[in-house]
């Protein structure tokens, strides 16, 4: 089931849903970029339409809901300890389908990677439905073709493509459609929009030999990459943590313990007891970082982490291009099998 309907019918489907559930959408900061007069944009919970940003890509990832940049999940006294509660309504999610796909990535981790579910992520994770952001165009650093990911086909409750200042749906939850009835939307077929080219296309090598750790590809990267870790923080499906337990100041045996996102890219993420250090170097970090994403994760899970969303792009104060990498490991690839 399709629908059409005009901004203020929109707004009136949002404020009816707003009684059920919280709307976590990309918004426009004006002002809050990286340099003096720069815009971002970010996700936030918002109440109406104008709050939603439906044209440009989000500098940062949805995952901010399920994956909190700093997640508080006990408290603890001397002998006691409570769990964290967490706001009790449903969440509508607003991304785009490169987006849809980097949750099955976000699912995969902390649901089926292992004997045990990952309990907080779970509660969170069972809160959320999904909206499908469709895309008129690709953005500048998109790969989702070479990727797979440019076309989600199910998974959410509805869509939103605003095509000519109307704004077109497809609902294909029940309940979702019922809303959309009584906000005088006219029913038509609607297919969300996606994208079937970008300018950024990427080679994903079949097979990455042994030899490709020793590769020189890595050394520019010792070089440039100034370990800041952003890369990891917009990736939609990085999904790292660190564990820190606060002590309240005034009783120093109370406290609470946080999980806090953490990036493979910085200084200390491979720190262990004694003074080792797996992965000095920004070049080997960046060899891990990128064939966790093409290789090391798809031999366990059978399909990439890597969705190419090309936020790591957008975000390098250094200018590092995750796509032109992974086209250097492929080159590099090329090379080993012609010397060979
Ligand atoms: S954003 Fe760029 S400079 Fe920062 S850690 Fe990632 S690759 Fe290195
Ligand atoms: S590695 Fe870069 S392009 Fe790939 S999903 Fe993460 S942020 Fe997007």
């Amino acid at each position: 089931m399709g629908y059409q309907l005009s901004k203020q019918n929109f707004g009136e489907v949002l404020g009816k849903l707003g009684e059920t559930y919280r709307l976590f959408a990309p918004v426009l900061k004006k002002g809050e970029g990286r340099f003096k007069d720069t815009d971002v944009v970010r996700y936030d919970f918002v109440t109406n339409p104008d709050e939603i940003e439906l044209e440009k890509k989000s500098d940062y990832a949805f995952k901010e809901f399920m994956l909190p940049i700093s997640e508080t999940l006990f408290f603890f006294t001397e002998d006691q300890v409570k769990e964290a509660d967490i706001d009790e309504k449903d969440v509508l999610v607003f991304l785009r389908s490169c987006d849809m796909h980097a949750v099955k990535r976000l699912d995969y981790i902390y649901l089926e990677n292992g004997k045990e579910q990952d309990w907080f992520y779970k509660r969170l994770r069972e809160k959320v439905k999904f909206v499908l952001i469709g895309c008129a165009d690709t953005f500048e650093d998109c790969f989702c073709v070479d990727m797979g990911s440019n076309r989600t086909e199910d998974g959410y409750v509805f869509s939103v493509d605003v095509i000519d200042g109307e704004f077109c749906c497809d609902v294909p939850d029940a309940d979702m459609a019922k809303v959309f009835a009584e906000c005088e939307a006219v029913e038509m077929e609607v297919t969300p929009r996606f994208v079937t080219e970008n300018e950024v296309h990427v080679d994903i090598p079949e097979s990455i030999p042994i030899g490709i750790y020793g590769s020189d590809v890595w050394d520019e990267y010792s070089a440039r990459c100034v370990n800041c870790g952003r890369c990891n923080i917009v990736c939609p499906t990085c999904t790292c943590y660190t564990m820190q337990d606060v002590f309240y100041t005034d009783n120093g045996k109370v406290g609470e313990r946080r999980r806090v996102a953490a990036s493979c890219m910085i200084d200390g993420y491979t720190n262990v007891a004694g003074g080792g250090q797996y992965r000095r170097t920004n070049g080997e970090r960046m060899r891990f970082k990128v064939l966790h994403k093409i290789q090391d994760f798809k031999s366990r899970a059978g399909f990439n982490m890597c969705v190419g969303c090309g936020r790591c792009d957008m975000v390098c104060p250094e200018y590092i291009s995750f796509s032109a990498c992974i086209n250097k490991v492929a080159d590099a690839v090329r090379k080993e099998a012609d010397d060979e």
